[in-house]
Formats: structure tokens, sequence, C-alpha cells
């Protein structure tokens, strides 16, 4: 008896293999089962699932540009009706999205750069410093509840540290740029050239380690701390900078209500602009629900903005990081091209 079953738990067993030795090599659906894998373990932030699905379809789009035709991928339909799908009908929402093109490093913020003004009465631009970090996902599901999208400047070493966090910011459909390898102020006279090169050029970088993807050319200075060589780098490499119009102040403040306050009292001043925020602040986490209801109620609308085109990081710079992370070249490979479910 023991040696029937055994025998019968052998052929099932066998069987299981051979059909996921078949799936895996034959069968066309193998691709296509495996981000859907990927998204489905990403389930806990509710933007993610919602998003992620059009993030890797761009992945697709991008890699079937350069190969042959491809039959048309089956999520892509699906997809669609998710991205646009807003459960909230008194959402604050995104009223327009710009695309910037960012030949020559254009610069955004009137605090420091005065050349485009280019939002109109009470339109504004959301920003987030100094993430990816645990009090981020807070930060993405107030955006998400409002339907929103934001502008996130990570740290690169945070990124390393945090990595499955920023991806959860590129799932949900905001823009990110950089703000720098280790949040040096590049104003530093320690600094040599070659370091501030490096310090913007690495922070890129790691974005692109963590997402598998290029990041937007938005460059943030750390402590808006510019010099004329930085901004001469970046002009010459086509990254646009940012600065600020509107500050929370959120680093200094003493809770979520003074972020809002200040934020509040600053833009019915202003009527609009950019608004500099850190995703790492637990009071601007905590704040943001309501502040987002605020803005609401003042008529103010949500500017999306995108790069035109996605930055080219440089290699010596990938390989410098995957250097210092200590991890072989095959880790930057997605978890789906490695790791695959054939039997549940
Ligand atoms: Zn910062």
């Amino acid at each position: 008896m023991r040696n029937a079953l055994g025998l019968m738990l052998a052929s099932v067993v066998t069987a299981v293999v051979i059909t996921g030795v078949w799936f895996w090599t034959s069968s066309p659906r193998a691709d296509a089962a495996a981000p859907q894998t990927v998204a489905a373990r990403k389930a806990e932030p509710l933007p993610a699932p919602a998003a992620a699905k059009p993030a890797l379809r761009d992945d697709v789009e991008i890699t079937a540009s350069l190969s042959k035709p491809a039959p048309a991928p089956a999520p892509v339909p699906a997809a669609q009706p998710v991205r646009s799908t807003c459960a909230n009908p008194d959402a604050l929402g995104v009223s327009r999205v710009v695309v910037i093109d960012t030949t020559g490093g254009p610069g955004f913020g009137f605090l420091q750069y005065k050349q485009f003004d280019f939002l109109t009465d009470k339109e504004i631009v959301l920003t987030f410093d100094d993430g990816p970090w645990p009090t981020t996902p807070a930060v993405l599901k107030a955006l998400s509840d409002e339907c929103t999208k934001g502008l996130f400047f990570p740290v690169g070493k945070h990124t390393t540290y945090h990595p499955e966090i920023l991806k959860q910011v590129a799932s949900a459909g905001h823009t990110i740029g950089s703000h720098t390898w280790s949040h040096a102020h590049l104003d530093s006279k320690k600094l040599t050239e070659q370091q501030v090169r490096e310090e913007i050029e690495k922070g890129f970088s790691a974005v692109k380690m963590a997402l598998g993807a290029a990041p937007a050319p938005f460059f943030r200075f750390p402590g808006l701390a510019h010099t004329q060589p930085a901004l001469g780098y970046l002009a010459s490499r086509n990254i646009s900078m940012f600065s600020v119009d509107v500050d929370s102040n959120d680093f200094k403040s003493s809770g979520p209500d003074q972020v809002i306050q200040n934020v509040m009292t600053k833009l019915d001043k202003q009527g609009k602009g950019v608004i500099l925020m850190h995703d790492l602040q637990k009071h601007t986490a905590i704040a943001l629900p309501t502040l987002l209801r605020r803005l609401k109620a003042g008529g103010y609308k949500v500017v999306q903005m995108k790069a035109k085109e996605q930055l080219e990081t440089l290699p010596e710079y990938d390989a410098m990081l995957v250097k210092d992370q200590k991890v072989p070249a095959v880790a930057s490979r997605p978890i789906s091209s490695v790791v695959q479910t054939v039997s549940q």
C-alpha cells in the first residue's frame, strides 16, 4: 500500500515537473505569466498593482522595439482601464501632465530659476525629497487615495537600502529624478569637481539599479546648494534642475499641522508653484491626506511633470555602484527572469 502510494506520488511529481518544464520551455504564456506573479506579490500598497502593469508594459515596449515584432502581449488591454480608474469621485486628481524637454538643463522653481513660468494660477507641482524610506508608502497611499501624482527626488544610498519602496513609487506612476548619491551639499569646498560629478551620476545610477529602468533627467541639489560648475555639468548632461516655489519646511516643523499651515499660507500668498516636501519626514506622511484635501478645497490643481526622454546613465558609474554594493552584475536581472513559480 505504501509502495503504491509512493508510486502514485512519484507519478504526480513527475507529471508536475514535466508540465513545469513544458510550461517553461514551450508555452507562449510563460512570459506573460511572470510579470503577473511579480505584480501580485507586491500587492500591499494600494497604488502598486494598478500601475505596475503599465510600468512593465513600458519595458516590454522598449524591448519589443529593439527586436523582431512580437505578438501583442495579453495584459495590455486589461491594464488600460485600471490605470485611468479613480475610485474617488471627489479626488484632487491630476489636472494637467506636462512633458519637459531637458535639453540644455532648464531650471524650475522660482526661488533660484526664473526662466520658465509655465504654471498658471492655482497650479501646483508636488515634489518629495530624500526617500525612499519606510515613511514613503504612507505618502504613496495618500497620493493614490486622491488619484494624484508627484515628483520624487530620491537619495542614491537610500535607494540601495529600500529598492522595493522605490519600485512602489515607480509602479504608482510617479516621476522619479535624483537628489545625489549621499545627500552631499555640492557647494562644499571639500568636494572636488570629480566628486561632485560622482555624487550626481551615482545618484542617478542608483535609481536605475533599483528600478531596472532609467530615471527622469530631473535633479534637485541637496539644501538647494547649487554652484556654477555643477549647473554647467548638469546642462551638459541635459538634466533639468529643480528648485522650489513653496517650501513646506517639514524637516523642522513641530508636527503635521505645521506642515499643512506652512504650505497653505505660502501657497495662498503666491497662488501657484512647485511645493517642496520630504517623503522621509513622518510629519509629512501624516499630514498629506489632510493637506491634499485642503489643496482640493482651495481650488488648487496638480500638474504632473514628466521627462520627454529618460536619462542615459553613464556605464562607469553604473559599474561603480554594482562594485560598491558587492553584488554580482546578474543581480540587476528582474526577479521574474530568475525565479519562476512552476507549481503552487
Ligand atoms: Zn534633501
